[in-house]
């Protein structure tokens, strides 16, 4: 059996696919052929837009907010209902919220554990019980982070929510991969997205930061593109509850 990283004929659902990671994985894995199921509570017409414009998968829209895992199991159903199916699931919506960790609120810690980690197990779990109820087999490729391996400062659920995500990936992956599931993750390094803004324009911050990348510049969202289409294609079978970092080579200093 040759090795393929096609994607054609399968089904994608991407989380927080308006812009960013998301919307960079979401073109990706449509130019690998994959019909994309566009999950958000934002406009997807910029990412809608340019998955048309490349010609290969359709793409549409289903309207969420991933506060609350309320919308979890609509989520999987509409996917289904407009294609058929649903092959992938790419966890990627996350937020983040910065303070000295004495500083830190409550309201701070749940929205980002709700948002990074809940929300991610539940509609997790949705899809496997999807696919096993289907007896198919399907990928899961969470967004982790460095902070699913390093501390950071000033971030404190956003670490514990991306190391608890790392370490939920690969009980997923131990639960799941005797039924054909895949689950792994991505940890990608510091990418010019809305969620560096404040880091990029913090030239202290910035000038810090890009000294350790070994490449020398920030990651371009569409650098994230291929290790999703391996993590989401045949090529990957075998490859179970890993965390990849594409990251410039910061994990290597
Ligand atoms: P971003 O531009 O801020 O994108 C975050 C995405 O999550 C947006 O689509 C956002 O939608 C969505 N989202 C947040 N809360 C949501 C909610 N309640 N319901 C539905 N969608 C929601 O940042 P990004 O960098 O692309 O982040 C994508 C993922 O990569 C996140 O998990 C992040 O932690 C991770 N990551 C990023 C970096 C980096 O350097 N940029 C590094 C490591 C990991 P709205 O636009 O509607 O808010």
């Amino acid at each position: 059996m040759g090795i393929s990283f096609d994607l054609g004929g399968k089904t994608a659902i991407v989380t927080g696919a308006n812009t960013g990671l998301g919307q960079a994985i979401a073109v990706a894995l449509a130019g690998a052929g994959a019909d994309i199921a566009l999950v958000g509570r934002s406009s997807m017409a910029e990412t809608e837009a340019a998955i048309a414009a490349a010609g290969k998968g359709r793409s549409h829209t289903i309207k969420a907010d991933l506060s609350t895992i309320e919308p979890v199991k609509d989520v999987i159903d509409q996917t289904v209902t407009w294609s058929g199916r649903a092959d992938i699931l790419v966890n990627n919506a996350g937020i983040i919220k910065r303070a000295d960790a004495v500083d830190f609120t409550e309201a701070d810690w749940d929205a980002v554990m709700d948002v990074n980690l809940k929300t991610v197990f539940f509609l997790s779990q949705a899809f496997a019980r999807h696919l096993i109820a289907e007896d198919k087999p399907g990928k899961i490729i969470n967004i982790a982070s460095l902070l699913s391996f390093q501390g950071g400062i000033r971030i404190p659920s956003y670490t514990a929510s991306k190391s608890g995500l790392a370490g939920l990936t690969r009980l997923l992956a131990c639960e799941w991969a005797g039924k054909g599931i895949n689950v792994n993750a991505i940890a990608p390094g510091y990418f010019e997205t809305n969620n560096t803004e404040a880091l990029r324009n913090d030239a202290d911050r910035n000038a810090t930061i890009l000294g350790r990348i070994p490449a020398g510049h920030w990651g371009k969202p569409d650098e994230l593109g291929g290790a999703a289409v391996f993590l989401a294609s045949q090529a990957s079978d075998y490859v179970h509850g890993i965390v990849l970092p594409v990251d410039g080579g910061w994990l290597a200093r």
